[in-house]
Parts: structure tokens; sequence; C-alpha cells
């Protein structure tokens, strides 16, 4: 990414790259004794949690499944509508399962309730979560998180992994998006 090309549509970097993978390798050796000697199927919601899923993966040092979900709770604006769909589903049977899924944000928090329960429903041994960030001022919904990546105040953000309207994803940092460029 040409970020010299892009700096007029940033406000401010709020998490930095090397921020970033300093936690997620926290995260993986937290994780890594957590599931000692338990099963571990990482579920990555799709498209966010792309770059967590490559970066935590790959600091977790033992076996671990992947699978991935998609779903849209956002059209192409910056507020969330509640309504989850699921995009595309898991390839696999989940029963006796113990998973952690694995997201990018936490915001209203409606997306990742659907969620948890949806794959409960299915016959889960344990569900937990990941999120990289959350936004608590937001939490319409208590979901219970078991791994935050970092607190962050409710601006609209972009990169590693977080879009607006598509773009940005491959931003190695987190920042957030300048207001002018969607009000
Ligand atoms: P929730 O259901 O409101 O918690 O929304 C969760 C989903 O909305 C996330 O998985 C993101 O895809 C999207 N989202 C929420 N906040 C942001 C943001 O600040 N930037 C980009 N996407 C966001
Ligand atoms: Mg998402």
């Amino acid at each position: 990414m040409d970020l010299e090309a892009i700096k007029g549509d940033i406000e401010r970097v709020i998490v930095s790259e090397d921020d970033l993978h300093k936690r997620m390798k926290e995260l993986a050796a937290q994780i890594t004794s957590d599931y000692k000697d338990r099963d571990l199927l990482l579920i990555g919601v799709l498209k966010g949690a792309v770059m967590a899923m490559a970066d935590l993966s790959r600091y977790i040092q033992r076996h671990v499944d992947m699978d991935w979900m998609a779903v849209s709770s956002y059209g192409s604006g910056t507020k969330s509508s509640g309504v989850v769909r699921i995009l595309k589903d898991l390839d696999r049977d989940i029963t006796g399962r113990e998973v952690l899924i694995i997201e990018d944000i936490v915001d209203t928090g409606l997306t990742l309730s659907w969620l948890r329960s949806n794959l409960e429903s299915r016959g889960a041994k344990s569900v937990e979560i990941l999120t990289v960030l959350r936004k608590p001022t937001a939490a319409k919904v208590e979901v219970n998180v078991k791994y935050v990546g970092f607190d962050i105040p409710p601006d609209f953000v972009i990169g590693y992994g977080l879009d607006f309207d598509e773009k940005y994803r491959n931003l190695p940092f987190i920042a957030v998006l300048a207001k002018h460029m969607y009000e």
C-alpha cells in the first residue's frame, strides 16, 4: 500500500504495526497455554479477520484447524444494521469441537452474539471469542469476549483487515478514517 497516497484519508493511526504483532504474539501464547491438551478449531470471520488469523495462527505453538465463515451485518456504510446473514458457511461439521472465533472488531456486539449462539446450536463443545479490537461504548449486547487485542474509542476504523467500502484492508496498522470520507 502506498501510504503517501492515502494520507489524507486517515485521521490518525491508533494501533501501529509493531503493537499489533506484539499483541497477537501475547494472545497466541495465552491461547497455546489455555488450550493445552485440548482440541482447537479457529473460525475466522471473513473478510475482516484474515490478517489476524494469518498472524495469530503463526504464533500459536501447536496444531490448529482453521475454517471460515462470512457473515454480513453492515451494508457499505459505517453503521451496524443488526441483521446478520450467512454469506459463506463452514466447510465442516463442528459437533464436539472446541471453537475459537477470530473476529476483527466488536462494535455493537450484534454480529458476535448471533454467531456464538449459531455455533453453540450446532453442538460445539465450547465457543470462545478473540477480537482484535473492541469499541466498549458501543456495546448494545453483552458478549463475553475472552481475548481482546485493544480497546479503542467508538470511531470508525480501517486497516489490518478492516475496510471502508471494501478498501484499506491491506493497511498494516489500524487508523481512524477521516470524517470527510463519509460525512
Ligand atoms: P457489530 O455487529 O456492530 O459488532 O459489528 C461487527 C462488524 O461490523 C465487524 O465485524 C466489522 O466488519 C464491522 N465494523 C464495525 N465497526 C467497524 C469499524 O470501525 N470499521 C470497519 N468495520 C467495522
Ligand atoms: Mg467483520
